[in-house]
């Protein structure tokens, strides 16, 4: 979606819109699927700058980091940033910029494209780590059954060092 910031107004402008992203084309591999993404926000001119503010939710679905089985989570994501049109060199002293936790993002040209700017929230709100349930027992490392629904029967002497400090202390 564009915003024509050149012919921005006094009013806001609003956007509400539904974006379908094939999860592939992000190349994360821990990245199952997207749901459908509301994609909304408001920009707003502010002392000769743009406030903008813009929220993402959708469902994400991952693979659990331990035994591989997907999961779905709900996400909710903000972003908020100040957009300057002109580059900084060229806008000399006559923005004011005032403090604040705002990011600023230079934008070329009189629009700006929000495409890039929701792709990167997609990647970052993919986390570094999803587990199915806090004690997932994870995959055997031995055969890769599922230990959650199957106990295999491989020695996991090992694999654990907690428990081969159990062991050891049984066979003393
Ligand atoms: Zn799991
Ligand atoms: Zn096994």
């Amino acid at each position: 979606m564009r915003i024509p910031l050149d012919r921005l107004g006094d009013e806001p402008f609003a956007w509400r819109q539904r974006l379908t992203f094939n999860a592939e084309t992000l190349e994360r591999p821990e990245l199952l699927g997207l749901g459908e993404v509301l994609w909304q926000g408001s920009v707003e001119r502010e002392n000769g700058v743009f406030r903008f503010d813009g929220r993402l939710e959708y469902e994400q679905t991952v693979t659990c980091s331990r035994c591989l089985e997907p999961l779905v989570l709900p996400v909710e994501s903000a972003v908020r940033l100040r957009l300057v049109t002109a580059a900084p060199a060229a806008a000399g002293g006559e923005i004011e910029l005032t403090e604040d936790d705002l990011e600023t993002v230079y934008v070329e040209g009189e629009e700006m494209d929000t495409l890039q700017l929701v792709r990167e929230q997609l990647l970052l709100n993919i986390p570094m780590r999803s587990l199915c349930s806090e004690d997932c027992q994870g995959l055997c490392p031995t055969c890769g059954a599922n230990r959650n629904r199957e106990s295999c029967g491989c020695d996991q002497g090992e694999v654990d060092p907690r428990w081969e400090a159990l062991k050891n202390l049984r066979d003393q």
